[in-house]
């Protein structure tokens, strides 16, 4: 699969723009502030409906104007797509195939893209939070309806600790949260263990390749309700931790268990390299995990995913970068930068350079 084509209208620091993309790679050179990232978030937008970089797509509109417009063609191997989308501050419509669809869920399974960051070079070492969101979005491109569960949940999760915030909570309607809490909630975690235990397989072989053979990277679900085989008792054990904790929750004014508290461990020979790996290890495994996630939307989807590589590049050094590039032969490369050397960009594959002055 990759992007053919990309309309951009009064998106961030683009007035009109109007693109023709390489299949292979697609360099976005410029200097700094000038558009790179904003023109590859836009590109982003056709596959999960929202932004990398802000959950408020009206931060998208061009200064001074009232809606930004933005239209992506892709070619996959049996069909053509094409995503539009049309953002005022007080709507947002979105089209697949000229079709206007009612949720952001039938958008998922379209284009696949995952993007690469500076910012995922730290999962590793970040917040509970950041590898949360590394599984979420994976797992709603792979799984639509992961989406509408995550969603769900966490609109429940608002309106059960909205309620533990008030004077006097009432319980019957506590109970009745709690019921749609473990309702999606078990969902969630049986998927986060399933895809968790899949990201484990494929990238302890990566990492063990690119550091020849001498770290064992194991990556595992941590939940504080316990992965169950079966749904129903997977529904019934988090009821029984909601209850266990009524008090502590009523006490604190939130809900202390469920998959909002999750993470991932992740080990270097036995090692938590969340608190204990080197800052080489911790990137080493985050790219590991990334071109993982690559890996496995390709087993899942058969398809080949996108990949935005904004800024990544001249983070890693040069044995990084080798492996990545090679690795990802026939995936079609978005990178950006703003200081790539000549020699890296020798390297790689035939494609398309772009450069980027001021929304031009
Ligand atoms: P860097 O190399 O520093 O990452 P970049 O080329 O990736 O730079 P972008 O993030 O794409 O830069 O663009 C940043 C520019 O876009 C900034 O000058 C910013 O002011 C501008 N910008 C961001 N949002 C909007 C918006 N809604 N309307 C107009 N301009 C915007
Ligand atoms: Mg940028």
């Amino acid at each position: 699969m990759y992007i053919t084509k990309a309309e951009l209208q009064d998106f961030r620091n683009y007035e009109n723009l109007v693109i023709e993309f390489h299949p292979n790679v697609n360099l976005i050179l410029g200097n700094n502030a000038q558009g790179k990232t904003n023109l590859i978030e836009a590109i982003y937008l056709s596959s999960l409906g929202k932004s990398f970089r802000t959950s408020n797509d009206f931060e998208m509109i061009k200064f001074g104007k009232k809606f930004f417009r933005i239209k992506i063609e892709a070619e996959k191997k049996d069909e053509d797509v094409c995503v539009e989308m049309a953002v005022s501050k007080e709507s947002k419509a979105v089209k697949l195939n000229g079709h206007k669809i009612r949720k952001i869920s039938e958008l998922l399974e379209s284009i696949y893209i995952v993007v690469f960051s500076p910012e995922d070079l730290k999962i590793v070492k970040e917040e509970p939070e950041k590898r949360r969101k590394f599984i979420d979005r994976e797992l709603c491109q792979i799984k639509p309806v992961y989406f509408n569960n995550i969603s769900k949940y966490k609109k429940v999760l608002l309106q059960r600790n909205a309620m533990l915030k008030e004077n006097s909570p009432k319980i019957t309607l506590l109970e009745i949260w709690n019921q749609e809490l473990c309702e999606y909630g078990a969902k969630i975690i049986t998927h986060r263990a399933e895809f968790v235990k899949k990201i484990d397989k494929i990238s302890s072989e990566i990492h063990k390749n690119i550091t020849n053979g001498r770290e064992k990277l194991h990556v595992q679900y941590e939940s504080n309700v316990p992965f169950m085989k079966n749904l129903e008792d997977q529904k019934s054990l988090f009821l029984e931790k909601i209850n266990e904790n009524l008090e502590k929750d009523l006490l604190r004014r939130s809900t202390s268990v469920g998959p909002h508290r999750d993470d991932l461990k992740i080990t270097i020979n036995g090692i938590d390299i969340r608190k204990y790996g080197s800052q080489g290890q911790q990137r080493t495994a985050a790219l590991s995990l990334k071109l993982a996630e690559i890996m496995l939307i390709k087993d899942e989807t058969e398809e080949d995913c996108i990949l935005l590589l904004d800024d990544v590049l001249s983070e890693l050094d040069e044995e990084r970068q080798n492996y990545l590039i090679n690795s990802l032969s026939g995936i079609q490369l978005f990178i950006t930068s703003a200081e790539l050397s000549e020699k890296v960009k020798s390297t790689l594959p035939e494609g398309k350079r772009f450069y980027v002055e001021n929304g031009k």
